[in-house]
């Protein structure tokens, strides 16, 4: 019987199969039901070509024609459908921009990284296992499909996939594979930044970054992380605290805490990060390295906002060994302080510049804005109510107007 979570996306398997042709599910969806991890997406593999897949369906997109993939848009949902392939013609250490479309289903399972990642279901919920790809997830292994020195030859990416794996999965790496990481790490070198980050982020999410960690440092692969060559201190040094439960974010800042001050704009540029995050990050990293100087009071709190303030106070207590269970309740504090600020950012105090320079009858200048700063800090600190009558009446007591 075909699992659940893939009823949805059956009638697309029958239509395909209505045509002559074949389709199956593969990959990421096929390991996580095996493993009792909810799905994400399901993706299909087909012996039918990018147009023939076309001209069955109706609503499709052409999200990857040239690497044989096409959207398939059902019920209001997307599916990608790839065309069963080979990547004969490596160049590079990295992924081929020209593949051969085939008809076996066996040639596409031996091209994909990993034996779990490897495995195809039918409709009717048989899987068709040529790699054993079962029995390692039963085992919780993560191995490549054939040599691990080919593979990762062929695209050195696989390298921090199966990395990032460990990290989501906590499975082990086996034996050969992990010999030929240490082997092939320099090879990495050769892959485009914005791969390498992608499978980094997905590993900082994991709940098994420690694992992860220590395979990095292990098998040398993160003297060649971008950034990092320089740097390398600075992930050995937070494979030590408990990061298991830290975030995306978290780990960012943690990382940048380790890293010499005059390092730290590029080292966030060397792995293109977008210009948002690296301002968060920076924004984090500020506050947190003067957390020693100061304790939450309402001004704080206020100033960092509630995203940052959360972010450094559980660096800050994982930095110090304090216990989750004592950094929730910090949190929770904290959570509690912001809900009860009177204001949650300037543009909720109750008057603005034009109510400034009407009260004083004067133009427009540097006087506004240091004016509402100081409206804005005493309206925080609740010396004065944030209402236009209170702070009118207060600036005239401190000879404002
Ligand atoms: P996730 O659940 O995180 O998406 P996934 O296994 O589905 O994990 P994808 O990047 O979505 O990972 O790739 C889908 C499938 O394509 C993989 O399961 C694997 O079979 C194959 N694949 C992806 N990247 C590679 C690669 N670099 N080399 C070989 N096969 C790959
Ligand atoms: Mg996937």
């Amino acid at each position: 019987m075909l699992p659940k979570q893939f009823q949805k996306a059956l009638p697309i398997l029958k239509e395909i199969e209505r045509a002559h042709f074949e389709a199956y599910f593969v990959g990421g969806s096929v390991r996580d039901y095996l493993l009792d991890r909810p799905i994400n997406d399901v993706d299909i593999a087909t012996s039918a070509l990018p147009q023939e897949i076309k001209s069955i369906f109706s609503k499709t997109v052409d999200v990857g024609i040239e690497h044989g993939t096409i959207l398939v848009i059902h019920n209001g949902e997307g599916y990608e459908i790839t065309t069963f392939r080979t990547e004969a013609e490596y160049k590079d250490f990295r992924r081929p921009d020209v593949v051969t479309f085939i008809r076996s289903l066996d040639e596409d399972l031996e091209r994909r990284d990993f034996t779990m990642n490897a495995i195809a279901m039918n409709k009717e919920g048989s899987l068709i296992d040529p790699y054993h790809g079962k029995r390692d997830i039963a085992n919780k292994i993560i191995t490549t499909v054939g040599s691990a020195h080919k593979r990762f030859n062929e695209d050195a990416l696989r390298m921090m996939r199966a990395i990032r794996f460990v990290s989501q999965l906590g499975f082990d790496v086996s034996a050969a594979t992990i010999h030929s990481l240490a082997e092939n790490a320099h090879l990495l070198e050769h892959i485009s930044v914005e791969r390498i980050t992608a499978e980094f982020e997905n590993l900082l999410e994991g709940n098994f970054k420690p694992k992860a960690f220590k395979l990095l440092i292990s098998t040398g692969v993160y003297h060649y992380l971008p950034g990092c060559t320089a740097s390398k201190e600075a992930i050995i040094k937070c494979a030590d605290y408990s990061i298991s439960s830290l975030s995306n974010q978290q780990m960012w800042a943690l990382i940048l805490i380790h890293l010499k001050k005059e390092s730290l704009q590029d080292f966030l540029k060397a792995w293109k990060l977008p210009r948002k995050k690296i301002n968060y990050l920076m924004k984090v990293y500020n506050t947190l390295q003067n957390r020693g100087n100061f304790q939450w009071d309402h001004f704080e709190l206020y100033k960092a906002g509630i995203e940052v303030a959360c972010d450094v106070e559980i660096l800050f207590l994982t930095i110090d060994g304090k216990r989750i269970s004592q950094q929730e309740c910090e949190i929770l504090t904290l959570k509690e302080m912001f809900e009860q600020l009177p204001i949650k950012s300037l543009k909720d105090i109750d008057v603005t510049g034009h109510d400034l320079m009407r009260w004083k009858s004067q133009k427009g200048g540097t006087w506004v804005k240091e004016l509402l700063q100081e409206i804005e800090k005493a309206v925080v600190e609740q010396t004065v109510e944030n209402n236009k009558n209170s702070i009118r009446e207060w600036l005239i007591s401190c000879n404002h107007l």
